[in-house]
């Protein structure tokens, strides 16, 4: 059931990705997150069922599997 980029209809490929939201003011990452990946332009796509499964992580507030530090670069600081 391989789909069609929206952004550039290049053929779509299943994988694990690395998703990245902020949520509260923090920046949460999930890991090994099924998407359908774009390999051209890199746009990921995810089923309801997977935004579902991050959403109840997020409101769980269950402990992380492990907490990592991230930069912060602000275009505004010159
Ligand atoms: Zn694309």
């Amino acid at each position: 059931m391989s789909r069609e980029c929206p952004v550039c209809h290049h053929a779509m490929h299943a994988a694990l990705v690395r998703h990245v939201q902020t949520w509260q003011e923090t920046v949460v990452m999930f890991e090994h997150v099924p998407a359908e990946v774009c390999a051209q332009c890199g746009e990921h796509l995810f089923t309801g069922e997977v935004v579902d499964r991050l959403n109840n992580l997020l409101w769980s507030l269950a402990p992380p599997t492990r907490t990592v530090a991230v930069a912060v670069y602000d275009l505004a600081a010159g």
